[in-house]
């Protein structure tokens, strides 16, 4: 039985921990060899060690090396250095990306190291948050304490078949704890994400948070204004369409969180059948995940602020009727829409495809509800447009809770079944849709092929800014934010 020894590092053979190597990915393999055969050091670390440990299934493979990125660039071509406030690398093989990562430290920089690059330094913002990590440490034990919870701590040498631990982490393995490394206040104020994080590996692991690690999340929740909206969008994404959303919601609503990502579920909350519609939405998405199906953005977000859309559209509805020039119901929508947005792009920045889907889907299910033969909008042709099914799915949802919606999912579904003219019709549709996507592809590889494509997009590969609406610039520098935030800006 594994002991919890601090800092004393502890080395297992993998095969002692019944770890099944043959479980590991080829690429990974292949970069820590390619590491290890220029004399660097080169582990597995992190989710993938855990997971294993665990019977899991990783999400994907992390590496972490003594290699700066520049020398990892260099030794591997498929690959490309990323991300400013954490530098990494990314090898790609045919579309699996590993994930390396050169050793950091808690030290701080030396003087003559700060000035020699900007980007080797740490900074933190005055709240304590780290806006650039990059002091790289001198082996895994500095590294180790960079991390975030110690069962996230475990490093494999898959050449020696060894792993290290040097945090207690196989120990909180076997126990089922999630536990920050170092001080939790200090750990939470440099990244307040990883309060989200521990949610979610809570409710993905099954796992119980320590007490020290769990006291400060109410005290310290405000935090998580700071992050960046673009990368909430992200953690909210990993939250709820990874197969653990329901334990996620319930989870976050212990800790007063849920609320906290979506401000205008406020009051909402407390409602038993607001969380009973979320919970069963929820539930359905963690099926379809363990069914392999994909969970789209839009949908998640579409079902978590409707109550709050609908609340809004009533109120401007009753408003409306007082009115001597009454705005019609689109506007009405619209405005709705836009209220409930302002607010939540402030914690989550949607990306636009994904907000349009939203209005669309909304927009459909007071169409869906509306449809006459003879009217403007006949079934031929709301059938038709793409967000259809979804919006389709979402009503028949929604009728799980509103009862007299069922008559209504009835003739739809009975529609969908029968006009074979419509599903001949959204084939042709996509097999059209494929060619042009395969077309345009084409017509990329003969540009480059013939030399022609001399003309270098703007910055980052985005379209050139100096004719567009303000709008579309919004957009783009909507769009630039969140890359940044992800790591995926060069
Ligand atoms: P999963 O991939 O299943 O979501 P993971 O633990 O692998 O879980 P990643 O986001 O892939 O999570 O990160 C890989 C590793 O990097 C983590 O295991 C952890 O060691 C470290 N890490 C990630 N995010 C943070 C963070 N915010 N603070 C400290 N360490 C982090
Ligand atoms: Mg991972």
């Amino acid at each position: 039985m594994v002991k919890k020894k601090g800092f004393e590092k502890l080395v297992v053979s993998a095969q002692s921990l019944g770890l099944d190597l043959s479980l590991l990915s080829h690429d990974a393999m292949l970069v820590v060899k390619g590491l290890q055969k220029k004399g660097f050091r080169a582990y597995l670390v992190g989710g993938c060690i855990r997971d294993l440990l665990l019977g899991k299934e990783p999400k994907d493979f992390d590496v972490s090396t003594d290699a700066t990125p520049e020398q990892v660039h260099k030794i591997f071509n498929n690959s490309r250095i990323i991300g400013r406030r954490f530098k990494i690398v990314h090898v790609v093989y045919s579309g699996v990306i590993i994930e390396v990562t050169t050793f950091r430290s808690n030290q701080v920089a030396p003087k003559s190291v700060q000035k020699s690059t900007k980007n080797s330094t740490r900074v933190s913002a005055q709240s304590g948050m780290l806006i650039r990590d990059n002091v790289y440490g001198k082996n895994i034990v500095e590294d180790s304490q960079r991390r975030d919870f110690t069962i996230n701590a475990l490093y494999l040498d898959p050449i020696k078949q060894e792993i290290y631990d040097y945090n207690g982490g196989l120990y909180d393995l076997t126990q089922g704890v999630l536990d920050l490394i170092g001080d939790p206040d200090v750990r939470y104020s440099e990244d307040p994400v990883r309060m989200i994080r521990a949610l979610r590996f809570s409710a993905k692991l099954g796992f119980k948070i320590s007490k020290r690690s769990s006291d400060p999340i109410k005290r310290l929740s405000h935090k998580l204004l700071e992050v960046s909206n673009a990368r909430m969008f992200e953690e909210v994404n990993k939250l709820f369409l990874t197969g653990h959303g329901y334990e996620s919601f319930k989870v976050l609503c212990k800790y007063n969180l849920f609320t906290q990502l979506f401000p205008d579920t406020y009051g909402l909350i407390e409602n038993k059948s607001y969380c009973n519609f979320i919970e069963f939405a929820l539930k359905s998405s963690d099926q379809r995940f363990a069914e392999n199906k994909r969970n789209m953005p839009h949908f998640l977000f579409s079902v978590i602020l409707w109550n709050c859309f609908q609340r809004v559209l009533f109120g401007l509805r009753r408003n409306n009727d007082a009115m001597i020039n009454p705005l019609d119901d689109d506007a009405l929508v619209n405005l709705a829409f836009q209220s409930v947005f302002t607010n939540q792009d402030k914690v989550t920045d949607l990306p636009f495809a994904v907000t349009d889907n939203i209005k669309s889907l909304w927009r459909m299910q007071l169409l869906l509800q509306q449809y006459s033969e003879n009217g403007p909008y006949s079934p031929d042709s709301l059938s038709v447009r793409n967000i259809f099914r979804a919006s389709f799915d979402f009503l028949s949802l929604r009728a799980k809770f509103e009862p007299y919606l069922e008559p209504i999912v009835e003739f739809w579904s009975t529609f969908y079944k029968t006009s074979k003219a419509l599903a001949d019709k959204r084939h042709a549709a996509n097999v059209a849709k494929r060619n042009k996507k395969q077309a345009d592809i084409d017509e990329k590889k003969t540009k480059k092929k013939k030399g022609k494509a001399k003309k270098r997009p703007s910055e980052e590969g985005f379209e050139d800014e100096s004719n567009l609406s303000e709008k579309r610039k919004a957009q783009l520098a909507k769009a630039r934010a969140w890359r940044e935030s992800m790591n995926l800006k060069n």
